[in-house]
């Protein structure tokens, strides 16, 4: 941490040649990679420098159709659905070996599409990916119904089967991550997969999915389509045999997915969307742990989380102190090329991002908040931002209200926890709120208190594979990871049999 500043222009201007080959361009159907129907394809482009780094096919509603159908057949056909599920669970965790053994190739691929630290994909993500796929695998002979008590002769009994085909729809931030949250769930339930990649970030996927042949996948059960939402992502969204769909995005997107689903057939969508969650620091606090901790909830992964912590309240007592530490930390923050060793923060994913959040960096200065560090961008190319934060924020300020996506911390000052319970609810998302506080009873009142998928105590952003994520209000629908996924990729059948001179009910 803190290896160089982030006015090191040379960490930016000579961008590293990514230890990696890119093999994998085309869409994955029926188990080979082919050309889109069009035989069109679009420039994957480098966060470093806006340049192109290959081109890649760019699939839309006919290929949607090529790949629906092959994961119908794979699915009413089989084997995956029919096999045992220790079958399917041994598979899976081939899969997982076979990632593990490849973790350094697809983490070079992550960062050149997205441009985040190859540390952190590395050390972190790409291990996070493996651990799902063994976790689901771990699921996978243990989904079973129940035996329910009857009124009468009857034995009744639950059938949990799975769903039948599922589409898929993952956002940029966390390419693979976001890939494993999916299809972990949805194969170790015995569905077929067509999954949508984003267009800024479709080379992990990819090459991840060359994988899956060779843990032994049967052909169909994972499609992958790299291309545009408003083709390849709404035509999966309205397709008549899709049986269920799983989205990550922005809200926007999210209402549309949906609205797509019920004119369509009706199929259940689960959703992760957006967030502006906060981050409370009471004044008992251990102050160094709660600004630490503070600058990596909203600064992690570029500040491109759904969940940032990007509503930062401070009790009033400990205000000045927290945010001159806190201002510190964030000038403190090496930024520079994500190949680099030692590197926290790389460019921003894309231009519409990169102006989004130098917009809303306009905005706090002119809606009266207190630039402490940062406001602009760096570097002569690429996406880079500086690590920015803002004091003496205030509620109804667009930087406090609306999702920055971006490294831009809001610092808000508070006085009592009524007051903060209120101000944090007031939002219409309800992703995920982080508490700072070494006493029980604050922490208890809060973590009840907050409406919110997760409360992080004490800590932040912390993502075991068992733990379920997920949003109240706007931030989205139905929970993922963790033993509650499941339930998205089954169907609950009820069997009553009837008894004839049964000994017992
Ligand atoms: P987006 O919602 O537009 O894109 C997410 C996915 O949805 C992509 O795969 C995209 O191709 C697909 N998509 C887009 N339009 C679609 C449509 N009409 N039908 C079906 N699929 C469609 O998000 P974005 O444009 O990449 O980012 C915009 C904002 O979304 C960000 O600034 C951020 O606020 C938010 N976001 C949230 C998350 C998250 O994890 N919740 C992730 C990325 C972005």
């Amino acid at each position: 941490r803190g290896l160089q500043r982030y006015s090191t222009a040379s960490a930016i201007d000579e961008p590293i040649t990514p230890p990696v080959d890119i093999n994998y361009t085309k869409l994955l159907i029926n188990g080979k990679f082919v050309d889109a129907a069009s035989g069109k394809t679009f420039h994957t482009v480098d966060p470093r420098t806006g340049k192109a780094i290959a081109d890649v096919a760019e699939g839309d509603s006919e290929d949607v159709n090529r790949a629906v159908s092959a994961a119908r057949k794979a699915f009413d056909e089989g084997p995956w659905p029919k096999m045992t599920a220790y079958e399917r669970s041994r598979i899976l965790l081939k899969f997982a070996d076979l990632i593990e053994k490849h973790n350094d190739a697809i983490a070079a691929l992550e960062t050149w599409d997205n441009g985040k630290p190859y540390e952190q994909a590395a050390q972190i993500e790409v291990p996070m990916v493996a651990r799902l796929f063994r976790y689901y695998a771990g699921w996978a002979d243990k989904i079973h119904g129940l035996t329910v008590p009857a009124d009468g002769p009857y034995h009744i009994q639950t059938l949990h089967e799975p769903i039948g085909v599922a589409g898929q729809i993952i956002p940029w931030n966390f390419p693979l991550l976001m890939f494993a949250w999916k299809v972990g769930p949805a194969l170790a339930c015995g569905n077929t997969v067509v999954i949508k990649t984003a267009e800024q970030t479709p080379l992990s996927a990819l090459y991840v999915a060359n994988l899956c042949h060779e843990a032994g996948i049967p052909p169909g059960v994972l499609n992958v389509i790299s291309g545009y939402g408003p083709t390849a992502g709404a035509a999966l969204c309205s397709h008549m045999d899709v049986d269920k769909l799983a989205f990550t995005g922005s809200t926007s997107t999210g209402k549309l997915v949906l609205e797509l689903a019920a004119k369509s057939n009706l199929k259940p969508v689960t959703l992760e969307l957006g967030g502006k969650s906060p981050f409370i620091i009471c004044e008992d606090a251990d102050i160094d742990q709660a600004v630490e901790t503070a600058h990596f909830a909203l600064f992690f992964n570029q500040g491109q989380c759904c969940c940032a912590g990007s509503r930062t309240f401070v009790h009033e007592s400990i205000y000045d102190e927290f945010v001159a530490k806190a201002k510190a930390r964030a000038a403190n923050r090496s930024v520079g090329d994500p190949f680099k060793q030692g590197i926290e923060q790389g460019p921003q994913i894309d231009p519409e991002q990169f102006n989004k959040i130098l917009g809303y960096i306009k905005s706090g200065i002119n809606s009266g908040a207190t630039l402490e560090t940062g406001g602009d961008k760096m570097g002569s190319k690429g996406y880079y931002i500086q690590p920015t934060v803002f004091s003496n924020v205030t509620d109804d300020m667009l930087i406090a209200k609306d999702e920055i996506f971006g490294p831009v911390q809001t610092i808000l000052k508070f006085k009592s926890i009524e007051e903060v319970i209120r101000r944090a609810n007031a939002s219409d998302y309800g992703l995920a709120a982080g508490v700072f506080t070494q006493n029980i009873d604050t922490a208890n009142t809060l973590s009840r208190a907050l409406k919110a998928g997760t409360v992080w105590i004490n800590c932040y952003d912390i993502f075991d594979a068992g733990i379920p994520f997920g949003g109240y209000k706007m931030s989205g629908i139905g929970r993922e990871k963790g033993e509650y996924s499941l339930r998205n990729y089954l169907q609950v059948k009820a069997v009553v049999t009837a008894l004839k001179n049964p000994a017992w009910l």
